[in-house]
């Protein structure tokens, strides 16, 4: 655990996203950057974000399984903000051997291979960029799923070794829409088709009103499994 987590929780509990934003950005300098789903929280991270300064790094993972819907967003993205989101692709020798080996849809065969898919795909383009990074901004809220129900605004991320800042932590889902329709922020189209947690296509769903938002997401396994290893369990 590093010691700056638990003074970033004590003096940030009662600040904004905005000003805990701002805070970490001057601190964590060119040593911080946001890894955004173009999730509804994550664009209104960006928002934020592109407020305090327009050149800040916001990395997403192109995995080469997202909707149309997903890609255009980060067009229209980069176009309302000025800002020029970094792309990251999977190595392309790992994505054809495990296909090769376990088919193209491997991810519905098992959890193993599940995990397999979102490593190659997910975790080694983001870890190519870890290097140097003292801290990591994402958009996760406690509501999300149970798994991330302790997750607070300054977490230790172990597997990485970073200081995760999860500025939206707090924040209900109601809370984020409401503020990307006040603010006319851009959000993928599929959120209006049912689609409450846009990864991607073969692992999303759209659900039915009220069911709970996870099951839009890896439905057919054990809700403590669903994660893809960028946001390991919390507690
Ligand atoms: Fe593969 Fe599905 Fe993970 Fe995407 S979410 S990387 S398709 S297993």
């Amino acid at each position: 655990m590093h010691p700056l987590v638990n003074q970033l929780n004590e003096s940030f509990e009662n600040a904004t996203a905005q000003e805990f934003l701002q805070y970490c950005t001057d601190l964590f300098k060119n040593k911080i950057f946001f890894a955004s789903s173009l999730g509804a929280e994550d664009q209104v991270i960006t928002h934020l974000l592109a407020g305090i300064d327009n050149n800040f790094r916001i990395v997403t993972l192109d995995t080469g399984r997202l909707f149309t819907d997903t890609l255009d967003l980060i067009q229209y993205t980069n176009a309302r903000y000025k800002i020029n989101i970094e792309v990251l692709f999977p190595d392309y020798i790992q994505v054809e051997r495990m296909v090769k080996e376990h088919g193209i849809n491997l991810f519905y065969e098992n959890v193993e291979n599940r995990l397999k898919c979102c490593e190659i795909r997910k975790n080694q383009p983001l870890k190519r960029i870890l290097p140097g990074m003292s801290a990591w901004i994402t958009g996760i809220r406690k509501g999300q799923s149970t798994n991330r129900k302790n997750t607070q605004l300054a977490d230790w991320d172990d597997k990485n070794e970073l200081i995760k800042i999860n500025p939206l932590v707090n924040w209900t889902e109601e809370e984020v829409w409401d503020f990307i329709k006040q603010n006319k922020i851009p959000y993928n189209i599929l959120h209006d088709k049912g689609y409450p947690s846009i990864g991607c296509a073969p692992c999303t769903r759209a659900i039915e009103e009220g069911e709970d938002i996870r099951n839009g997401r890896w439905w057919w396994e054990n809700e403590d499994t669903k994660e893809c290893g960028l946001h390991p369990k919390n507690k």
